[in-house]
């Protein structure tokens, strides 16, 4: 099975559906989030933000708890 080219994802973060993004663990994100992420420095109150979304996934906040 593969997924389609054409398929469309919607943002894990923003909820933007975009088709240029990646899997971060179980989460789609967006270039524009991941421009944005990789920017942040992690003292950063946004990156603190943007991790407790990426927990928000229960399969994410599995592999972020240790
Ligand atoms: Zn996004």
């Amino acid at each position: 099975m593969y997924k389609r080219a054409t398929e469309v994802e919607s943002c894990g973060i923003c909820n933007q559906e975009s088709e240029k993004g990646f899997y971060l663990l179980s989460m789609w994100i967006c270039l524009s989030c991941e421009r944005k992420m990789v920017e942040l420095e992690v003292e950063d109150p946004t990156y603190a933000w943007y991790i407790e979304r990426l927990r928000g996934s229960k399969i994410n906040s599995r592999m972020l708890s240790h």
